[in-house]
């Protein structure tokens, strides 16, 4: 047996009551323990100065505990300790005030004559000097100079195990990695497949107790690379078995496409002509499409759709587009049928709120429903032998009676399906081409991760002729100044969004919310011009709210988020963007494409109270570019990937080299390793066939046989 699948249980050092603490966060063999790496490193050959001032970023302090107490009461109470410096204020303040809140327990870590090493951000407050929170340790009396695990050295610092202290754990660590090199002849533990040509183990201890950073970043990235490795290697197969199906083919009757394009009153962007002609030769082929349309808000995603779609129904099937919001299904709704409806082209909406007027709206392309009070189903075999555009929400996935004859499925992402939707789809049984669109352009990194079972088609290209947006970050401005600049602006005959981040009022968060903002615009502007959008409202409010908008009947639109995507008023040209920091970089991003979308300068105001230097450090981005990959490269940087993408479906969530997922070179590595698997070995059945089990079968597409 492998030293590495050893059960804690059967170390001698460890006490069973450890062994179960660990057992409790799903750590029980030597392996699982060894893999539970560092969250940081402390370099305590030399600790940071006591600081003078706030600091941005946290410091490493040590330092005796000259007084401690409880302070404050009710639902204020903490312990304080305050914290000298060794060499009594020389250097700085020499002292440090370190508080916790509503962790009573801390009165028996941490008590005057205590040496200490603390962790954390320091603030400036009522005079002081302080660091709330502190991640802390007690340096023992007995502690020996030589004493080469928790003082001078590299230390390894633990995402916190509950009833095992950071102290504690460490040792425990270090004796099992110790035990570890003794049973090196035993292969302790093993990879399925050799990332690297450094040896394992050593690469492992060098990652727990490091002999200096830049090893360990090292060693890390060896890890990196196997998390990386197991990832493509999923990603890889998914592809594969996606490719295996027979597809459909498509595409070879371009009347409709040309028809199309000689009734646009622009021509084509190259990238969105290369797009096409990328597409349409998926489209011909006889492996089904999976294909993803990378582009910056703006730069005629739709229109490429469009295009697919048309190519889908000329060869007699239908096309869908599914969005992920109804506000953005009903303006690729209103978008589709100016531009088709002139084609003669079948255009069926389906939302929620659509199951049943559909039919009345569109009259003059359903006419033979408009009185009919059937539900979609019969709606759907109604037309069966006309092909037709389905518009609607991810509702449609689940609704398998739409896709009797489905060609084309065209998904307008923003990150709200992922891979399993996407499997869905191949559940349901019908095998249609596939193209993705995604608005937020996100670093060339993750592409290759989330999306790298697809193809990738890019609009680099902004069509030509759009107003310019100007971008400024204001820092507590006067409310007379932004109601004057909104005024000027609507005097003009623009229109304005005035975007928030709550729609009501809350406890927990101090930030003014849509609806209390509304009551003020209206008495700024006047009541009639005002219109109040929010995810709260019902559909048919929301949709008359956005007619109203866009019609012109109001001037300015108090909104949250929900106007993100696809909402498209070109005569609408100013966004104040209130308690700005609240927004991540990506979001203000998308929001700010809803505007510079007629050819009047437009502008972008990004409205914050906030003294944090993050935060200004984060907006001020805004203002430098527009460029939708840098800004996703920062927000990636500042946020991490699980935020960005939202965990739930990013697969990221158990990546422990979120740190490494800007290694654009790394995560080819890994791209390239796990192909060369797939090329010797296609089904992982002979030379590779261990490596079957790093395959996640859940994230597959079901009934692929
Ligand atoms: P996206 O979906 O990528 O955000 P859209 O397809 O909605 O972008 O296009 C944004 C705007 O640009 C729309 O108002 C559209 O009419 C216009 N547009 C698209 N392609 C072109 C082009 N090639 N030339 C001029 N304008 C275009
Ligand atoms: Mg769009």
């Amino acid at each position: 047996m492998f030293y590495g699948q050893t059960d804690l249980s059967e170390i001698p050092s460890l006490s069973g009551k450890e062994s179960q603490s660990l057992l409790a966060v799903g750590i029980q063999t030597v392996a699982n323990l060894l893999n539970h790496f560092p969250k940081r490193y402390e370099d305590r050959r030399q600790f940071d100065r006591f600081p003078n001032q706030a600091t941005a970023k946290p410091v490493c302090l040590t330092g005796g505990v000259i007084d401690a107490t409880t302070k404050g009461f009710g639902k204020t109470r903490f312990y304080e300790a305050i914290i000298m410096d060794g060499d009594g204020g020389v250097f700085g303040s020499g002292k440090i005030t370190c508080r916790w809140f509503n962790m009573p327990f801390m009165s028996k870590v941490v008590a005057a004559g205590h040496q200490v090493i603390a962790y954390g951000k320091v603030k400036e407050q009522g005079g002081r000097l302080i660091i709330d929170h502190p991640e802390i340790e007690i340096i023992r009396e007995d502690e020996d100079e030589t004493e080469t695990i928790h003082l001078n050295r590299i230390v390894p610092i633990y995402k916190n195990i509950s009833g095992i202290n950071q102290r504690r754990l460490r040792e425990i660590i270090h004796t099992v990695a110790a035990d570890c090199i003794r049973h090196a002849d035993d292969n302790p533990l093993p990879f399925p497949y050799p990332v690297a040509n450094t040896n394992r183990t050593s690469d492992l201890l060098e990652t727990h107790f490091p002999i200096s950073l830049e090893s360990a970043h090292t060693a890390r990235r060896r890890f990196a690379l196997e998390d990386f490795f197991t990832l493509q290697l999923n990603v890889v197969w998914q592809r594969n078995q996606y490719l295996a199906h027979q597809g459909r083919i498509l595409g070879k009757k371009t009347t409709l496409l040309k028809a199309f394009y000689h009734s646009l009153p622009f021509d084509l962007t190259n990238a969105q002509k290369r797009s096409i002609k990328e597409i349409i030769a998926d489209m011909r082929s006889p492996r089904p499409m999976n294909r993803l349309l990378q582009g910056d808000v703006g730069s005629g995603k739709t229109f490429v759709a469009l295009a697919s779609m048309l190519l889908a129904i000329d060869s007699g099937a239908d096309a869908a587009l599914m969005a992920p919001t109804q506000i953005l299904a009903e303006q690729h709704y209103l978008t589709f049928r100016k531009w088709l409806e002139p084609l003669g082209i079948n255009i069926v909406l389906r939302t929620a709120a659509h199951k049943k007027d559909t039919q009345a709206e569109s009259s003059t392309d359903l006419s033979a429903e408009a009185s009919a009070k059937e539900d979609h189903c019969s709606l759907i075999t109604r037309h069966s032998s006309e092909a037709k555009i389905i518009i609607g929400t991810h509702a449609l996935l689940y609704d398998p009676t739409l896709f009797t004859d489905l060609g084309l499925v065209v998904i307008d992402e923003q990150h709200k399906f992922g891979v399993v939707q996407r499997a869905k789809l191949i559940e349901q049984g019908t095998l249609p081409d596939v193209l993705v669109m995604t608005a937020t352009p996100i670093p060339r990194s993750l592409t290759m991760t989330i999306y790298g079972d697809l193809d990738v088609s890019l609009l680099d290209e902004k069509p030509a002729g759009r107003g310019k947006i100007i971008t400024a970050l204001r820092n507590k401005p006067k409310q007379k100044d932004i109601t004057d600049f909104v005024k000027a602006q609507l005097k003009e005959g623009r229109q304005a969004y005035l975007v928030y981040p709550l729609v009501e009022e809350s406890d927990s968060v101090k930030a003014e919310s849509a609806i209390t903002a509304f009551a003020k615009w209206q008495k700024r502007l006047g009541a009639e011009n005002v219109g109040l959008i929010h995810g709260k409202l019902r559909p048919e409010e929301k949709e008359a709210v956005m007619d109203d908008f866009r019609s012109g009947k109001t001037k300015a639109l108090v909104a949250t988020t929900v106007i993100e995507v696809g909402v498209d008023v070109p005569n609408a040209n100013l966004m104040i963007i209130h308690h700005a920091e609240r927004f991540g970089l990506a979001q203000i991003h998308q929001l700010r494409g809803r505007i510079g979308r007629g050819e009047h300068k437009s502008y972008c105001i990004l409205l914050t109270d906030s003294k944090l230097p993050e935060s200004i450090e984060k907006l001020s981005v805004l203002e430098k570019t527009a460029d939708g990959f840098e800004i996703a490269e920062a927000d990636l940087r500042l946020r991490g990937p699980g935020d960005i993408l939202g965990t739930a479906q990013s697969g990221l969530s158990d990546l422990r080299f979120a740190d490494f997922i800007t290694d654009t070179e790394l995560i080819r590595e890994a791209r390239a390793l796990a192909d060369n698997v797939f090329k010797t070995d296609p089904d992982l059945t002979a030379s590779h066939s261990n490596l079957r089990l790093l395959i996640r079968e859940s994230d597959a597409p079901q009934g692929a046989h």
